[in-house]
């Protein structure tokens, strides 16, 4: 689906507030939910390390509670997000851990708990890994999607062998090849997850990726730049031996250059990352994540560049 009128003189890409509205005609905002699971990459079924970038929270130091059922930590962001803000519907969305990756008969009861939330739960959105992409999970939700719309969140972070093997990534890129293929023929929207600016990657390997993205049938892409946080092993590494990240203006460039090779089909979910501030060793700029992305919409508007604009 081409997307390009949701494009504007004040964002030259497809933001998924505006993509959001644009399809759901209301505010719909996210809710980060912990169900608990691991991750195959830290229980030693592929790994024990984890990614080097990944906090003891599995990337998910923004979710729920886990002490709380699923539903009692919806109940709780929700009543937090109604004193706040504007009425609005909501993705459920599961971001820690690997959330394909749990005895079938806890998946199930826990897609199920995802579908009775509220009704207000327009879209179910789950983080995983792409070799915990298989049929059988497949057949789950395309069942789960019989109901809501479902998302399927891809972490792939750079398709560099050097760089994935590097951070500990723990798969090749045929799995994530499979894994796209699997959730494309059931029809579910795939995002994937990139991360700008890990160690030793050139700005021409960052462009790579995206151009490798782009050839596959991704509905949307999540951008940001290493978060080098406390108590992971890249915030040891580069507290004994810094290593060198990129300045904002180098993101800003980088990033603006990624969206020109990427579809107009595709909705740019994010292009700033959340770090919890007292985590955070590294870069600094990315705490002013409104400066980023305005910086972003200001590069583009001055080059004149746009997404998709170098698509051939
Ligand atoms: S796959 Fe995800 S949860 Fe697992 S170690 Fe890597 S970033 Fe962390």
């Amino acid at each position: 689906m081409n997307l390009h009128y949701l494009m504007n003189h004040e964002k030259h890409y497809i933001t998924l507030n505006n993509y959001l509205r644009a399809h759901y005609g209301e505010k719909i905002y996210k809710i980060s939910l912990n169900p608990g699971f691991t991750c195959p990459n830290r229980d030693g079924k592929v790994d024990t390390t984890g990614c080097l970038f990944c906090s003891s929270l599995k990337s998910g130091d923004f979710s729920g509670d886990v002490s709380l059922s699923l539903k009692a930590q919806f109940a709780s962001v929700k009543e937090r997000m109604q004193a706040k803000w504007e009425e609005g519907s909501y993705i459920a969305y599961l971001q820690a851990g690997t959330n394909t990756y749990a005895p079938f008969d806890i998946l199930e009861n826990t897609f199920s708990t995802l579908l009775n939330l509220d009704e207000k739960v327009k879209i179910i959105s789950i983080a995983t890994r792409p070799d915990e992409i298989y049929p059988e999970v497949v057949e789950l939700l395309k069942k789960l999607k019989t109901q809501k719309t479902v998302w399927v969140e891809l972490g792939l972070q750079s398709i560099h062998p050097k760089t994935y093997r590097f951070f500990h990534r723990g798969y090749e890129n045929d799995s994530f090849e499979r894994a796209v293929k699997l959730l494309h023929e059931a029809n579910i929207d795939i995002i994937v997850h990139i991360i700008n600016g890990l160690p030793y990657e050139t700005k021409d390997m960052m462009l790579e990726t995206v151009k490798y993205l782009a050839a596959f049938p991704i509905q949307g892409i999540k951008i940001h730049m290493l978060h080098v946080m406390k108590d992971t092993p890249f915030g040891e590494m580069y507290l004994k031996e810094p290593f060198s990240l990129l300045t904002l203006k180098e993101y800003v460039e980088i990033t603006a250059e990624q969206l020109r090779y990427l579809p107009t089909s595709i909705v740019i979910h994010r292009l700033t990352g959340d770090a919890p501030i007292s985590l955070l060793i590294a870069p600094e700029w990315t705490k002013r994540k409104f400066v980023v992305l305005n910086e972003i919409d200001k590069y583009m508007r001055k080059e004149n560049i746009w997404q998709g604009d170098l698509v051939k």
